[in-house]
């Protein structure tokens, strides 16, 4: 049709294959002459060869596109990873470092760990051994990836604990060639760890405390009881005019005994929190500096005592004897803990808890506070002291000179009043105990005037004594009558209220226990003053429970005294009361 004559069909081969066909054609037979023939098969050879090439180079393109496309990927991994990965050699030197891995130890990049750290197990171990032991556990280990748990040092010098996975890259014959590993911190979830075990501890610490302070408040309030029977027969046996002088010295080491005792329950009292106080509205500056003289004298003369008040302190609502307790005992374990010459530092101001604070001190509530604090150079405490200071009977001093009961008072008292005790100290370094009041919003008041009389108060009066312990009951009544009233005694409120009926314009006083069964005595006094609202009322207790107010806090107005009293104590509040307005 388009006349041709001859054809002549060329392979273009590639190894093996036919790639192609080239195919010409002529317009005469025989077109193609041998020699023209060897001629297009060398052309055909040539085009399949080139070919060939250009195939390959395209091949190799797309290759290489795939395993630069592929090593970005992991690329990515790899410089965004959490963990620090690394490439290290056998002996210690980085080859690559990702991003993670210098911020772990606490450089600005990846190079800069390379160029710096020249000997991984000098500049990062705190230790240099424990990398040689890691390395030896490593190669010496069939399996690949081993696991080690260490503590590394950071570029500013601090330390961080990591978990480290490595694994050991080894060349055909086995030798190893280097390691490659991945480091993750864990110096968060560590310190995380240790503060819940903190405050664990924190929290059982304050449980036991909680726990002895309820045994303690209770045997000392019985026992108080008792006390009041020992102290008041004594007295009562004192005053016989016809006993020798050696009973007499006998009875008066009973009191004196008895005496030390009171002042053993007092103190468990104000550590479980059941001393009754009459908190005050005070300026602690004022308070304080009232007993500077008498904290000299405690403390001697080698001891110098220094008075920092603070400008403008808040006032403080605190019954003004507690400071007394707390600055006593303070000062006294102050110069026990100096060896000869020292100071003793009290200072006020006011200060503000803050979240932060409170968040990191358990008990601590945040809010506005006066500090109190008193600061020695002595030879300050040991971790082992410090974790049981406050604990009733924790004593470090010697037989017959700590009772270790000064500190649990203190802390009783600082609770009582709704503060925070922080204690301070260290071996050879002194220590400073900071005790925080809350602030008290409102009317500043007058500190009361206490009338202590010498002589025993005498009267003619009749008085109706209620107590449910007989044994109290007995010699109040006994104590009374020796000073001259007409005593008229019920052991139980309903008595009592059956004698005012009766009598009632014969009565000038009341004199109730705080807690009896059946009705408190804020509740007998008020049917008693319901029925004859002249009769004056006088509250005695060991403590005053939660039956007058919440935590053993009476009214300021009411008249109190606490058991277990003197003869002298209870004729002068007696008289007291009787001669009020
Ligand atoms: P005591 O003084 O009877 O031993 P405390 O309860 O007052 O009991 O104190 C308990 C312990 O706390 C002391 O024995 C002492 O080891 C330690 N301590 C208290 N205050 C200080 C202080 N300022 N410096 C050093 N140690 C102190
Ligand atoms: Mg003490």
């Amino acid at each position: 049709k388009r006349g041709y004559q001859s054809s002549i069909a060329l392979p273009l081969k590639s190894g093996g294959d036919i790639l192609a066909c080239l195919a010409i054609y002529a317009g005469e037979p025989d077109a193609f002459a041998a020699d023209e023939v060897s001629l297009l098969e060398k052309l055909a050879d040539n085009l399949a060869f080139g070919i060939d090439v250009l195939r390959m180079r395209d091949e190799r393109r797309q290759a290489e596109q795939a395993l630069r496309e592929s090593e970005e990927r992991y690329r990515t991994i790899f410089q965004n990873s959490p963990l620090g990965i690394f490439r290290s050699t056998v002996e210690g030197r980085f080859l690559e470092v990702n991003p993670a891995l210098a911020k772990i130890l606490g450089y600005d990049s990846p190079g800069d760990v390379i160029r710096e750290i020249v000997n991984i197990g000098e500049q990062i171990y705190p230790n240099a051994e424990s990398r040689i032991r890691i390395v030896a556990e490593q190669l010496g280990a069939a399996g690949d990836i081993m696991q080690h748990h260490n503590r590394y040092r950071r570029r500013d010098g601090s330390e961080c604990i990591a978990n480290l996975y490595l694994k050991t890259v080894r060349d055909a014959e086995g030798r190893p060639v280097f390691f490659e590993g991945i480091i993750e911190d864990i110096t968060e979830r560590m310190q995380a760890e240790d503060e819940r075990e903190r405050l664990q501890a924190q929290l059982v610490q304050a449980q036991k405390m909680e726990s002895i302070g309820r045994l303690a408040g209770g045997i000392a309030h019985d026992f108080n009881n008792v006390l009041s029977a020992v102290i008041g027969y004594a007295e009562l046996a004192l005053r016989e005019a016809d006993i020798s002088e050696r009973l007499y010295g006998y009875l008066q080491e009973i009191r004196k005994a008895a005496d030390r005792s009171v002042d053993l329950t007092r103190q468990l009292l104000a550590f479980a929190r059941k001393q009754t106080v009459l908190p005050k509205v005070v300026d602690l500056n004022e308070t304080v500096t009232g007993l500077i003289t008498l904290l000299q004298r405690l403390i001697g003369e080698e001891v110098h005592l220094t008075w920092q008040p603070g400008a403008r302190v808040w006032a403080v609502k605190v019954d003004p004897s507690q400071i007394d307790q707390i600055l006593t005992n303070l000062c006294v374990n102050a110069r026990d803990a100096i060896e000869n010459t020292g100071t003793i530092t009290i200072q006020t101001r006011n200060g503000v808890l803050d979240e932060t604070y409170a968040a990191d001190h358990p008990g601590a509530v945040p809010g506005e506070y006066v500090l109190l604090s008193v600061t020695d150079d002595g030879q300050g405490m040991v971790r082992e002291t410090l974790a049981h200071v406050f604990e009733p009977f924790f004593t470090t001093k010697e037989m017959g000179k700590g009772t270790g009961l000064g500190l649990a008072m203190v802390y009783g008292i600082v609770k009582q009043n709704n503060g925070y005790i922080d204690i301070d100290s260290e071996p050879g370094r002194g220590t400073t105990i900071s005790i925080y009041l809350p602030r008290h919003m409102g009317e500043a008041g007058q500190s009361g005037v206490s009338a202590d009389e010498e002589t025993v108060a005498q009267g003619d009066e009749t008085i109706l004594l209620v107590e449910d312990e007989p044994v109290i009951l007995d010699i109040a009544r006994l104590v009374l009558e020796k000073c001259g009233y007409r005593v008229l005694t019920a052991s139980r409120p309903n008595e009592a209220i059956r004698l005012v009926k009766e009598r009632a314009c014969e009565i000038h006083l009341l004199i109730t226990d705080v807690i009896m069964p059946g009705m408190n005595g804020r509740e007998l006094a008020d049917a008693v003053l319901g029925l004859c609202p002249e009769i004056r009322c006088l509250f005695m207790s060991g403590y005053s429970g939660n039956a007058i107010a919440q935590h053993g806090v009476l009214d300021e107005d009411v008249h109190f005294i606490q058991k277990p009293f003197s003869t002298a104590d209870l004729a002068a509040k007696v008289r007291q009361v009787l001669d009020g307005e």
